[in-house]
């Protein structure tokens, strides 16, 4: 059985089908990428997931349990935890405070020093970071801070919408390499992406989303060879 199964979702808004009959699972211990353009749909497929959007048909199932309908206050708790878009760290918090935020998300532990310890070994530019406002780190900076936040909440999995995005080449290489760090500690991820070589560079599996619709699915190291997506995506990027 899947962590993460995505089945016929369908989801609107108003009278625009953003997300058409889609379909597609996580397993335990991979990194899942959906990878397609500006407008896709990877926002609102990782929203349905985390109970952000209803969708109007089809199933969510996370570790077995039906959640397509779950309030998405109750996602995280759950062992969901989500990366934003654009990071959305408190500016005016300190690092400290941003990691402490997320550990709230997931019933309370007493004693966070353990959490800390935890996300610095992985994160240690955080730990030198540690009393700084987060509205003065650099994007790489924030982009670790909000995946460090998240593992906070010590998720099963993490949900991530474009952590490359508006970084430089070489602070995007740390971060996916944090990435495949995280998933081999034990945490299962699902990252969508417009960055699709990098991606798929550090993901097991690849969905591309094109126009709310899966156009083509298949283990990342034969997508990242595909005539089709190195001409619509990849081309320039080689
Ligand atoms: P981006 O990389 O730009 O974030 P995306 O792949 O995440 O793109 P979505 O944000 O999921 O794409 O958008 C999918 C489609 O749904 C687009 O056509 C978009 O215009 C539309 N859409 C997104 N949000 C809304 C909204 N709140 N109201 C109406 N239409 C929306």
């Amino acid at each position: 059985m899947a962590m993460l199964e995505v089945k016929d979702l369908n989801v609107y808004y108003g009278a625009i089908h953003a997300i058409k009959n889609i379909s597609f699972e996580v397993n335990e211990g991979e990194i899942i990428t959906l990878i397609g353009a500006n407008g896709a749909g990877k926002t609102t497929t990782l929203h349905a997931v985390s109970g952000l959007l209803k969708p109007k048909s089809g199933s969510i199932h996370f570790c077995g349990k039906e959640i397509t309908h779950t309030d998405a206050y109750k996602i995280p708790k759950l062992g969901l935890a989500q990366v934003p878009e654009g990071r959305r760290v408190f500016a005016n918090m300190t690092v400290m405070e941003n990691l402490e935020m997320g550990a709230y998300i997931r019933n309370g532990k007493e004693n966070l020093n353990e959490e800390y310890e935890r996300i610095f070994e992985r994160l240690p530019r955080l730990k030198e970071r540690r009393k700084q406002a987060a509205g003065t780190l650099s994007g790489g900076e924030q982009q670790m801070l909000a995946i460090g936040r998240a593992l906070m909440a010590d998720p099963e999995i993490l949900l991530l919408d474009e952590p490359s995005l508006g970084l430089a080449p070489l602070i995007i290489q740390d971060i996916f390499k944090t990435l495949q760090a995280i998933r081999s500690e034990g945490t299962t991820i699902l990252m969508v992406e417009q960055n699709a070589l990098a991606t798929l560079k550090i993901a097991d599996y690849g969905y591309v989303l094109e126009l709310g619709k899966i156009s083509m699915h298949g283990p990342a190291s034969q997508l990242v060879r595909d005539e089709r997506l190195i001409e619509a995506y990849l081309g320039n990027k080689k």
